[in-house]
């Protein structure tokens, strides 16, 4: 097969489907070419919170990017949703950011009072507060900070959203397709080599998440991104536990609409083992327990894993390769992909288009000092 598009993106995750959402709705002849299947990796396995407040505790382009993104699910999820029937199962009901003793309280006293300078709601509730409103929360913890903006959704019904609304808009997928390498003729792209043969294309997008190191290094590129292995798990419930996401160091309980919670996350480093150990999910029941007890109650269905891109100073690499042109990235967003992805998905069919006017906090040109430093 010898097929030539305007771009080409290597990942269907979350992200690699985002922008080719994006680019099909700017008119671009566009493909997502997987490896696997749509959403088969981290994206497919995330808990789905949309954690700008409860994740990022410091204000700065990254915090900024998530706050963007996260208010552009207003409108993205209706539109997705009435393109694709798929129910993505947005919920908009606050995260809890619970302290477990004193010296937890103070900084998240602290953090609220910095995000409410940077024009965030979030206040501290006492625990007889956070019991009046979430009443199966242990009675042991101290209170929590309340962040009623941070939402949550289906991670793997998102994703696939964003693919089958992109091919509804004119882009193609392919999955199963291992990309091998790219097509380069004096640091140019001119396309991508797969099991399917060659692909042509103005601009390739690297969207690999974890494994984009492994593919950029085709171009001299070693990316600093480590793999950081998650394990999750999942219960069902006959009456509801918790309204809100319940959050803490450690272990949070996300309340999905079909009566389900997902208990998520192990976290380790330099790992794209896939294996759900004995080991980490014991440690996730206990910390569940810890926040809610009547879980306990609740009945098993299942466990996962998923291999978190990180990089090496926290902030997603979304710009053009330092080398080679017409070739892109758009890697290393770490624990928060679904949040950012329609920032991501925005910012890179900008970046295509040469539309950016400020500049890009998350460009690649920063990665000389990474490197250097590291
Ligand atoms: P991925 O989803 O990993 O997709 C990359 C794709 O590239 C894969 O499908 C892979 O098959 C493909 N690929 C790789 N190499 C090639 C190649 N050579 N050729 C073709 N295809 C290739 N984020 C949040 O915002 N909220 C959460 O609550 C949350 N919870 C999480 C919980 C867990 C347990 C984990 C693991 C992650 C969580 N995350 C969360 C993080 C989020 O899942 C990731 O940041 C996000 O999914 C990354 O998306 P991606 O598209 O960049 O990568």
């Amino acid at each position: 097969m010898r097929k030539i598009f305007d771009a080409l993106i290597v990942g269907g995750g979350i992200n690699g489907s985002s922008i080719a959402f994006q680019l099909a709705k700017r008119g671009c002849k566009v493909a997502v070419l997987d490896k696997g299947k749509i959403a088969g990796k981290a994206s497919g396995a995330a808990a789905g919170i949309l954690g700008a407040q409860t994740e990022l505790t410091e204000d700065g382009p990254l915090f900024q990017l998530a706050c963007k993104s996260r208010s552009m699910y207003q409108s993205l999820i209706p539109e997705l949703e009435d393109l694709t029937q798929v129910h993505i199962g947005y919920q908009n009901k606050g995260v809890y950011k619970v302290a477990a003793n004193k010296e937890e309280e103070l900084v998240l006293k602290r953090l609220i009072e910095s995000q409410q300078k940077a024009d965030e709601q979030a206040e501290w509730f006492t625990i007889d507060d956070l019991i009046k409103r979430e009443p199966f929360v242990s009675n042991k913890l101290r209170g929590a900070m309340y962040i009623p903006n941070d939402g949550q959704v289906q991670a793997y019904e998102l994703s696939l959203a964003f693919a089958k609304a992109s091919i509804t808009l004119g882009a193609e997928i392919y999955e199963y397709t291992h990309v091998s390498d790219f097509i380069l003729k004096e640091k140019k792209v001119y396309g991508v080599r797969t099991g399917l043969g060659e692909l042509l294309a103005d601009s390739v997008i690297v969207a690999s998440g974890a494994w984009s190191r492994e593919i950029l290094e085709r171009t001299g590129l070693s990316l600093p991104i480590i793999p950081v292995k998650g394990e999750c798990f999942s219960v069902k419930i006959e009456k509801p536990l918790v309204q809100g996401t319940i959050f803490s160091h450690g272990c949070y309980i996300v309340p999905k609409q079909s009566g389900r919670l997902v208990v998520g996350a192990t976290v380790k480093i330099n790992s794209f083992d896939e294996k759900v150990t004995f080991g980490g999910i014991s440690l996730l029941i206990e910390k569940a327990q810890n926040l809610v007890p009547e879980i306990a109650h609740a009945e098993w269905e299942g466990a996962w894993t998923g291999i978190r891109p990180q990089s090496a100073d926290g902030l997603p690499f979304l710009g053009q390769h330092p080398a080679c042109e017409g070739l892109y990235i758009a890697a290393g967003h770490f624990r928060n992909g679904i949040l950012l992805a329609p920032a991501t998905g925005e910012l890179m069919a900008d970046i295509l288009e040469g539309k950016t006017e400020q500049p890009n906090p998350f460009e690649l040109s920063r990665l000389e000092c990474l490197v250097h430093s590291s």
